[in-house]
């Protein structure tokens, strides 16, 4: 089993020996109104013990998501002003597509209005029935696009990665083996494509080694598959492959991202992740028929090819943002200070996965409530509690998430019950991070206080949205 102890090397070589700084000094500020434990409590179960129907002016510390939520900076504030907002052929959009292309290397970029957008439409050309796409771990919006066609969507996801423990460098890896014998299995012709997705969001935000792309790329091609990213997180990946894969620890980020997508046919990208802006997204392809194909599409749902869904100061916001996100300190920072929540989550005995991620700590709700059977999501009922004791809006991901029902109506649970704190870019100080680690780990002192939750009203897709629940035998 690879180590980690290669990280640690470069990561002191990288490292001084003084506390890493945030990167950015702060401008304007947005206020945290603050609440008691009994308000909570009383916000809580109006919202039916779902963290999305809570008001966010009722959370002091809002890790719900990184998705959109980034701060931006003064340049793209400045981006935003210049935005030419022109319908056709917006200066705007030169600029982010020469953005795109240079960072890609792929001269087909069409702008949509997050990353679902450009699924719906690359999946919209290349599913069906009969057709398998083959990656990692897909996303659930990803997996929900290429169902919706009536596909079906494979992961698979190596074994370190399964297992949320084992401190592997490179826990996003795709199986290879397991890949070849898929497509031997189900014929080269049925699989329109492969995805990897960097980092993998829905395996705890791990990374993809470049080896590992490099391996896909090779079994694509002898199969004649296209590959393709899903780059969300294009640049946290990079950055820990400069940490942990042998022969990068001096190649400058922008180098390493360059190569990562050199072996990709195309990606399909959401702008709110990696690239700091709170709208957008992108699709970018080597393949013109494919990029034809798609501006059919978008002109139907998202508009025009030179703004896709997108206004001209959003383009602007993505195209500055996407160079910044490429700067090391600030990557740095950012992987650094998952990595030191982790840390002090671990010192307190608190389950967690384990390496550190990098968007994201995931609390293993099993080990941390012991006593509440899966049927009475514990994932949900920890969610709750770190709301009410401190403030702090987190999601499940677990059997309210991915759980399914048998023919008998009983709960096929999730494989893992997690709790994810979503770490927003540049938004929070490492003063609110103690502050969380503070409040968790009071909630798990107090853990066997925690009750199970069922559901009294629920939909029958993506039900964590909007389902209600109760703690059990509170009637
Ligand atoms: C967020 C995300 C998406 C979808 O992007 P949206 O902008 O939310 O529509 C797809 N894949 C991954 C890995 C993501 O993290």
């Amino acid at each position: 089993m690879p180590q980690l102890t290669k990280a640690k090397e470069v990561q002191s070589k990288i490292q001084t020996v003084k506390t890493i700084i945030e990167p950015f000094r702060i401008k304007s500020v947005e206020p945290i109104y603050f609440n008691t434990v009994q308000e909570r409590k009383e916000i809580l179960e109006k919202a039916c013990f779902n963290p999305f129907l809570i008001h966010a002016n009722d959370v002091l510390i809002d890790l719900l998501t990184d998705s959109g939520t980034s701060a931006m900076s003064s340049q793209q504030w400045a981006g935003i002003m210049q935005g030419d907002e022109s319908y056709a052929g917006s200066p705007s959009f030169y600029h982010f597509e020469e953005t795109v292309q240079r960072i890609t290397g792929m001269p087909f970029i069409i702008p949509t209005h997050q990353g679902r957008a450009s699924e719906k439409i690359l999946f919209s050309i290349l599913g069906g029935k009969g057709k398998y796409f083959l990656s990692n771990t897909l996303f659930d919006t990803t997996r929900a696009n290429i169902e919706y066609t009536g596909a079906e969507g494979i992961d698979l996801i190596c074994d370190e990665g399964k297992h949320p423990t084992i401190p592997a460098p490179f826990k996003g890896n795709i199986n290879t083996k397991a890949l070849e014998k898929k497509i031997a299995e189900l014929g080269a012709e049925n699989i329109p494509l492969c995805i990897i997705t960097i980092t993998n969001n829905s395996g705890g935000g791990q990374p993809v080694s470049m080896n590992n792309i490099v391996e896909t790329k090779k079994i694509c091609q002898k199969n004649n598959i296209p590959l393709f990213l899903d780059a969300c997180r294009f640049a946290e990946n990079a950055y820990f492959i400069k940490l942990r894969e042998e022969g990068y620890a001096e190649v400058p980020v922008s180098e390493i991202v360059k190569e990562l997508f050199s072996y990709a046919d195309g990606c399909t990208m959401s702008a709110k992740k990696d690239a700091f802006a709170n709208i957008g997204g992108f699709l970018a392809f080597h393949d013109e028929k494919l990029a034809q194909q798609s501006r059919n599409l978008l002109i139907i749902t998202e508009g025009f090819p030179t703004y896709g869904g997108l206004a001209g100061r959003d383009l602007e916001a993505i195209a500055i943002g996407l160079n910044e996100i490429m700067d090391e300190h600030y990557l740095q920072y950012r992987i650094r200070s998952i990595e030191y929540l982790t840390h002090k989550l671990i010192a307190a005995g608190v389950p967690v996965m384990q390496p550190a991620g990098g968007h994201a700590v995931y609390i293993d709700a099993k080990g941390f409530l012991p006593h509440i059977p899966v049927s009475q999501y514990p994932g949900q009922a920890l969610v709750g509690a770190i709301y009410v004791e401190g403030g702090i809006r987190s999601v499940e991901i677990g059997s309210l998430m991915f759980g399914k029902y048998d023919s008998t109506g009983n709960l096929i649970p999730a494989p893992l019950e997690l709790v994810r704190l979503a770490i927003p870019r540049r938004v929070y100080t490492q003063s609110h991070i103690d502050y969380v680690a503070e409040v968790i780990i009071e909630v798990f002192q107090n853990r066997n206080s925690i009750n199970g939750l069922e559901i009294t009203e629920e939909s029958p897709m993506l039900r964590h949205f909007t389902a209600k629940l109760k703690p059990v035998n509170s009637d």
